[in-house]
C-alpha cells in the first residue's frame, strides 16, 4: 500500500480519495474548500492545513482539479521542491494536451515521473470506482500508476507518451458531444413524424443508429435506462463540461491542423446551450432545444 497525496476533493476528487482510503492506501487530502477536507475525512482520508503538508514523503501525488491552470500552478508551487526524487505524480483532471506535455517535462526537470490520466465517467462511476482512465506516459510510469488507478477504476489503459491520455480524452468526447446531438435531433424529429418513442428507441437500439448516447444515456424521459433524462436533466455530466471538453478539442485541432466539422458544430450548440443559463443542466438536456 501507498502513501498518497491527493489534491482536489470536488464532485470527483472527493469519491477518488475515498476509494483510495478504502483500498488500505494512507491518503493525504488537501482541497481549498472546508467542506471538501471534512467529507475526506469522514471517508478515512488525513486531512492536510497545505498542499505542502500532505506531498512531503509521499510515494505519488494525485490531482483531480478543474483545469490546467489550476494544475500547472500546483505542481510550481506546491509539489516541486516538496516531493521527494522520484515521487509519481499522476493528473487525472481533464486539462490541454500542450499544458499536460508541459507539467510532464516540468516534473522530469525535478527528478519526478508524471503521467496524465484523465477519466471517463461521472461522479457515479467517480464513487463507485469504476472509472475508465487513460494514460499517457513512459511504460515505467503506466505500470507505477497502474497499480494506484486499479483501485479506482474499471480499466486502465496506456495510450502513449505524455499528454496521449488527454488527446485520447477530448477525442472520446468529442465523439459524446457529437453523437449526443445527433441521437437528440434524430429522436425529435421521429416524434414530428409520428413515430411512438419507445418504437423508434427500440429499432434503433439493435440498428445501426445506436450508439451510447441513445442506449446507456437515452435523452428522453421514460426511455431507455435511467438517465439524467428521467431526473429534469439534473445531476449527470454538466453542459458547462462537455462545452469546456469541446473547447480543449478544437484548440487541440487548430494545434495539428485537423479538420474537425462534427465537433466544431457539436462546440457551437454547446456554446449557445451554456449561454442560455444551462450550463448546470446534464448535457443531454440540449434535446430540449431541438
Ligand atoms: P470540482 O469543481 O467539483 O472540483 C475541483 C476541486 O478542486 C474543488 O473542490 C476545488 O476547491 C479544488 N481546487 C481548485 N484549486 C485548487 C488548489 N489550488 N488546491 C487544492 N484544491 C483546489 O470539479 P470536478 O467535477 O471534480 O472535476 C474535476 C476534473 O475532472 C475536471 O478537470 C473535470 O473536467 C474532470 N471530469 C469531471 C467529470 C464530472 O462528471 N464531474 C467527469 C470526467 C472528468
Amino acid at each position: 500500500m501507498a502513501i498518497i497525496a491527493f489534491i482536489g476533493l470536488g464532485n470527483m476528487g472527493g469519491g477518488m480519495a475515498a476509494n483510495l482510503a478504502k483500498a488500505g492506501h494512507t491518503v493525504r487530502a488537501f482541497d481549498l474548500s472546508e467542506d471538501a477536507l471534512a467529507k475526506a475525512d469522514e471517508a478515512g482520508c488525513t486531512r492536510a492545513a497545505t498542499a505542502a503538508e500532505a506531498i512531503k514523503g509521499v510515494d505519488a501525488v494525485v490531482t483531480m482539479l478543474p483545469a490546467g491552470k489550476h494544475v500547472a500552478s500546483v505542481y510550481a508551487n506546491d509539489v516541486f521542491g516538496n516531493a521527494a526524487a522520484g515521487t509519481l505524480l499522476i493528473d487525472c483532471s481533464t486539462i490541454d494536451v500542450a499544458t499536460a506535455r508541459s507539467n510532464a517535462a516540468a516534473a522530469a526537470d525535478q527528478g519526478l515521473v508524471a503521467v496524465d490520466a484523465p477519466v471517463s465517467g461521472g461522479i457515479a462511476a467517480a464513487n463507485a470506482g469504476t472509472l475508465t482512465f487513460m494514460v499517457g506516459g513512459s511504460d515505467l510510469g503506466f505500470a507505477r500508476a497502474k497499480a494506484i488507478l486499479s483501485d479506482m477504476g474499471k480499466a486502465v489503459i496506456h495510450a502513449g507518451d505524455n499528454g496521449a491520455g488527454q488527446a485520447a480524452k477530448i477525442c472520446n468526447n468529442m465523439i459524446l458531444g457529437a453523437t449526443m446531438v445527433a441521437t437528440c435531433e434524430a429522436l425529435a424529429m421521429a416524434q414530428k413524424l409520428g413515430l411512438d418513442p419507445q418504437s423508434f428507441y427500440d429499432i434503433a437500439a439493435v440498428s445501426s443508429g445506436q450508439s451510447w448516447s441513445l442506449t446507456s444515456y437515452c435523452p428522453l424521459p421514460g426511455v431507455g435506462p435511467q438517465s439524467p433524462a428521467d431526473n429534469g436533466y439534473q445531476g449527470g455530466f454538466s453542459a458547462a463540461l462537455m462545452l469546456k471538453d469541446l473547447r480543449l478539442a478544437m484548440e487541440a485541432a487548430e494545434s495539428v491542423g485537423a479538420n474537425v466539422p462534427m465537433g466544431t458544430r457539436a462546440r457551437e450548440l454547446y456554446e449557445d446551450y451554456v449561454a442560455n443559463d444551462e450550463g448546470h443542466h446534464d448535457f443531454s438536456g440540449i434535446i430540449e432545444t431541438l
